[in-house]
């Protein structure tokens, strides 16, 4: 039976690791919160008291953490590279990426990685908490074909659908592509919504009509901003859970450097960032990313 080592536990890593035991693959787990360690380990998953001990023997190390550096130093350690978990891993032991992160550390990783005689693939998701709990996640992937076949029926059991994109860091340019979209569409959705309601529209009448009109999008099906128009999303649930505003500022980020490369031009990604920044720094970065209807409601 494959050995799968997994490193972060939060709002995604907890579906998808139990997602894992389900499938009948042997889980050991390692985050930095104990409770979510203990949820995993009631599901059947085996607790590393360090990470060095979680990747012992493990075949694939997939990791879910907030961002960039959080893998590197999971990946390398600190100071000293003999203090991560690639020094510690098996011979020839593949390494998912699941986190969004800056593409180029990505395809630095690989090179490091391939150099210390194991495989790499970022493949980073989308569809949502809901889509980690469900196993119905989107994977896109980086990195050799040869790899991204092996990692395949791992990925089956987290997600419904595998897109490769090219290789090292084709993943991450991929995933910030939708996600600079994803906050246009949650900001543009939101105006719209709120501008129904200030003229005596109803929320709920009028995300009907959006999403049998030409505005129909993700957020309107699945992710409704407006409280009270869907129920078990995060704007039901004082935007508690979720896709943090904090986590979409780090995406809105990365897409404004990977526009940078070559010169592309991203107004509306460049506005959805100016707003969902000011929207973070109104105290806001907790929330799920959705919580910038709240900006557009009138105040007082
Ligand atoms: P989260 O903050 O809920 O979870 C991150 C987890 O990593 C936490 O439990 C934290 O304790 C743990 N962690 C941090 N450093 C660690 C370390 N060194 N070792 C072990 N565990 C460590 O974040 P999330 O919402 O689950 O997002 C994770 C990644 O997935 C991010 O890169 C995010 O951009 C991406 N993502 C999130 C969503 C979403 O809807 N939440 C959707 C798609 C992609």
């Amino acid at each position: 039976m494959l050995h799968i080592a997994f490193f972060g536990l939060g709002n995604m890593g907890a579906g998808m690791a139990a997602n894992l035991l389900k499938a009948g693959y042997k889980v050991s787990v390692f985050d930095l919160v104990q409770a979510q360690v203990d949820k995993l380990c009631a599901l059947g998953a085996s607790a590393g008291d360090t990470p060095a001990d979680t990747v012992k023997n493990a075949d694939i190390i997939i990791s879910m953490l907030p961002a960039g550096r959080h893998v590197e130093q999971l990946y390398f350690g600190t100071a000293d590279a003999t203090m991560g978990i690639v020094a510690r891993a098996r011979a020839g032991a593949i390494f998912i990426d699941c986190s969004t992160i800056e593409a180029q550390t990505a395809r630095s990783m690989s090179s490091l990685l391939k150099e210390r005689g194991h495989s790499f693939v970022d493949a980073p998701v989308s569809g949502g908490v809901a889509g980690a709990a469900a196993g119905t996640l989107t994977f896109i992937v980086g990195g050799s074909a040869q790899t991204v076949e092996a990692v395949n029926p791992v990925l089956q059991a987290m997600g419904k659908n595998i897109f490769h994109a090219g290789e090292a860091g084709a993943g991450q340019v991929a995933k910030i592509c939708n996600n600079m979209l994803l906050a246009v569409l949650m900001a543009g959705t939101s105006e719209a919504l709120q501008l129904a309601i200030d003229n005596g529209i109803d929320a709920a009448v009028m995300s009907d009509i959006m999403k049998k009109s030409s505005g129909n999008n993700w957020t309107l099906q699945t992710y409704n901003p407006c409280p009270g128009v869907m129920e078990n999303v995060p704007s039901s649930n004082q935007y508690q859970g979720g896709f943090m505003v904090d986590l979409m500022n780090k995406d809105l980020g990365l897409a404004m450097a990977t526009a940078a490369t070559h010169q592309s031009a991203v107004p509306m990604g460049s506005l959805a960032q100016s707003l969902y920044q000011l929207h973070g720094m109104q105290g806001n970065g907790k929330k799920d990313f959705s919580s910038i209807f709240q900006a557009f409601r009138p105040k007082g």
